[in-house]
């Protein structure tokens, strides 16, 4: 056996649930572990002992990853009322997802994995499209309020320090109707900026950023503004340098031209754009399974998993002793996204090879026709394709991985 591949610093490994679980273990015992001498500081996220810790181990979990900067997460279920009755759990915790997103201040960057025998719905795509959403205010944190009868709205606002109160007229309603109040803080959108500046710079692509600014003159403009100002603070040089661009673009014009790009850049989205667009990107690219998912906090930490959750339907059949057929390859990505990331960070070339290698076998299994049940149907039909289960699948990247080491 050829001697392992050493990872200089630690790596803050995340368990999780159910089928992903599973795999995860599966991934480990035969991708990682055979090939990489890694030093890993490991957070059991499963739902029974986030509910023994009372949630301890989520946030001790995230202050790792602000300790050591690189971590990689499992699947988690977020519970609610029918999962507290199946795990008997005191509460229903919050989503792991959203404690660590909220301790790292982070934005999710959602990418597809894209092989040649399932082509995009989008035929000129050839590169992936990856959507930056900032998860924060607008329409997901507003206020809605209906109107009952004729009469007029003012917004007031009074200052916590200086006490001058500003009143804002909005409508003199003739009859009944709705409102709908929005908010942002200039902190969140420049920490979203900042985490969308150092995503695109670590990835080596474009950045674009789109808003309705046009219509919007004092929303959507804040949010160009401050994109704008810190990529002439920031990242002007460096993106020269890198020879990458940033382009700002009004919204409408952003769908256009994506449409008949061939892919390959950060496309970074206000909350509800960003929530639309990610989930058309992802299914003109096939299946939810060839999703990865990473957070990138301002500050330059990161964390890797699949977008997809714990796959719970094809974990009963698992448990029932039924064969199942589940894709490993998001779970797959998280591995070598974060190994990568390890790479880049402590100057180990070899950790990145590696990185790179093992998402090479992952491919080329694929395109060679060795499928999950979920990419059977999206491929092109060829008599060589071959469905496999679970873990003949990972037996089959594992085999190509170690001929690819070699
Ligand atoms: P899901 O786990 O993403 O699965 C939904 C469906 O998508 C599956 O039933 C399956 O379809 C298909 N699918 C997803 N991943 C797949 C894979 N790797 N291989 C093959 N097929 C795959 O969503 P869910 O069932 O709605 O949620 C289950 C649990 O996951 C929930 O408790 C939720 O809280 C949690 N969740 C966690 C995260 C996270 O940790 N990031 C994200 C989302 C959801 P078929 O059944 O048709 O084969
Ligand atoms: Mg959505």
């Amino acid at each position: 056996m050829a001697k392992k591949i050493k990872v200089k610093n630690t790596i803050v490994e995340m368990d999780g649930d159910e089928m992903t679980r599973v795999m995860w273990k599966m991934v480990k015992d035969k991708l990682i572990f055979p090939h990489i001498d890694i030093n890993i500081d490991y957070y059991d996220l499963h739902i029974k002992h986030r509910d023994d810790t009372d949630d301890q181990v989520t946030m001790d979990a995230a202050r790792a990853i602000i300790k050591y900067g690189v971590g990689i997460k499992c699947a988690t279920i977020t519970p609610n009322e029918d999962r507290i009755k199946e795990y008997n759990l005191k509460k229903a915790w919050k989503s792991p997802n959203g404690t660590i997103r909220a301790m790292l201040d982070g934005t999710v960057f959602r990418k597809p994995i894209l092989v040649n025998n399932i082509k995009p719905a989008v035929s000129s795509w050839t590169k992936p499209i990856i959507i930056g959403r900032h998860a924060f205010g607008d329409v997901y944190n507003n206020i809605e309020v209906a109107i009952p009868e004729a009469g007029k709205l003012e917004i007031f606002f009074t200052p916590r320090n200086s006490g001058k109160t500003q009143k804002t007229f909005v409508n003199d309603f003739p009859s009944a109707g709705i409102i709908q109040v929005n908010h942002n803080l200039d902190k969140s959108i420049l920490n979203f900026a900042k985490a969308c500046f150092t995503y695109a710079f670590s990835e080596k692509i474009d950045l674009w950023f789109s808003t309705k600014d046009t219509i919007s003159k004092v929303y959507d403009a804040r949010f160009r503004e401050i994109f704008s100002q810190e990529f002439e603070k920031n990242w002007r040089k460096k993106f020269a340098q890198a020879g990458i661009k940033y382009f700002f673009t009004l919204i409408d014009d952003a769908v256009a031209r994506i449409m008949k790009s061939e892919g390959g850049m950060l496309w970074a989205l206000k909350n509800y754009d960003g929530d639309v667009m990610s989930d058309m990107v992802a299914s003109a690219c096939g299946s939810l399974a060839m999703m990865t998912s990473v957070l990138v906090s301002p500050h330059g930490l990161f964390e890797y998993e699949a977008a997809h959750g714990t796959v719970q339907k094809h974990y009963y059949k698992y448990l029932k002793g039924e064969e199942t057929s589940s894709n490993s390859m998001a779970l797959i990505f998280a591995w070598s996204g974060g190994l990568r990331k390890r790479g880049e960070i402590d100057g180990t070339p070899e950790v990145v090879k590696f990185a790179d290698k093992l998402e090479e076998a992952a491919i080329t299994t694929v395109e060679g026709g060795i499928m999950t049940g979920d990419l059977i149907t999206l491929a092109e039909k060829k008599s060589s394709n071959k469905k496999v289960n679970t873990e003949e699948f990972i037996d089959a990247i594992a085999a190509t991985l170690r001929k690819k080491l070699k």
